[in-house]
């Protein structure tokens, strides 16, 4: 199934995606139980939102073998342990939300990317548990000022602003991450074309290996690694993220006022 998270009329609901163009509402949690309500909507006169809340995002860095390459890095820099790093809460933003371009980076950079959901509480899971604990998946925009990653060394200010983690359109289950097709387009041109497949530490890997360092929370969000072909954004620009199975997940960027 798909959930999505929308307003209407001012109140914020979930629902499911029925027959591509609309949204059954539900009631009870995405975590636990839920129940189909009467009420259904057509998508267009719905607006999605980001579709769950994380308390946290945990991001992984250099997943992609192609993608450490294009940065010319050495081959000694491929990780023998994922690199994590955090965005926090208040950079989500949802479908056709406006990524916003600050003032104090002049290289602001999308990196599409596969998005985990958290379903339930995980501490310390193996990897034959982790797949347990994982609600669904979703796309997602890593955004990143390239420039000040660069500068700090620590990625926290380069990754962390409003508006810098996109994610959904909503959350699709009973997917198997392993090998879905992952691209990106820039103003409908293809920007970045990859698969799942290709990443060095894998989605069941990756939530055991977090979950040993920190505790993952319900709605909480891994953000998996970027393919190669990652580039600019400039204000005006429309990006489009789409994974097989799950979606497209779109925005623009405008200039942060
Ligand atoms: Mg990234």
């Amino acid at each position: 199934m798909k959930i999505i998270r929308f307003s209407i009329d001012g109140s914020i609901k979930y629902g499911l995606l029925e027959n591509e163009d609309s949204v059954r509402e539900i009631s009870g949690s995405i975590y636990g139980q839920i129940e189909t309500k009467n009420n259904t909507y057509s998508l267009a006169e719905v607006s999605l939102l980001s579709p769950c809340e994380p308390s946290k995002i945990v991001c992984v860095g250099l997943n992609y073998k192609a993608h450490i390459d294009e940065f010319k890095r050495d081959r000694s820099d491929i990780p023998e342990e994922p690199v994590l790093f955090l965005k926090p809460s208040t950079a989500v933003i949802g479908p056709d939300s406006n990524v916003e371009l600050p003032d104090s980076s002049s290289q602001v950079d999308y990196e599409g990317e596969l998005a985990v959901v958290i379903g339930k509480k995980a501490r310390n899971v193996n990897i034959e548990e982790a797949g347990d604990v994982i609600l669904g998946y979703t796309c997602a925009n890593d955004v990143t000022a390239r420039d000040l990653q660069r500068k700090d060394g620590q990625w926290t200010r380069g990754k962390g602003f409003d508006t810098f983690a996109p994610i959904g359109p909503w959350i699709a289950t009973d997917i198997n991450p392993e090998n879905l097709r992952i691209q990106l387009y820039l103003n409908e041109e293809l920007r970045q074309d990859s698969t799942t497949s290709n990443m060095i530490f894998p989605v069941l890997r990756l939530v055991s290996f977090i979950s040993e360092i920190m505790t993952l929370l319900p709605g909480d969000i891994i953000l998996t690694g970027t393919p190669e072909g990652v580039g600019q954004l400039k204000a005006g620009d429309n990006v489009r993220v789409e994974i097989e199975g799950i979606g497209t997940l779109k925005n623009t960027a405008v200039k942060r006022l």
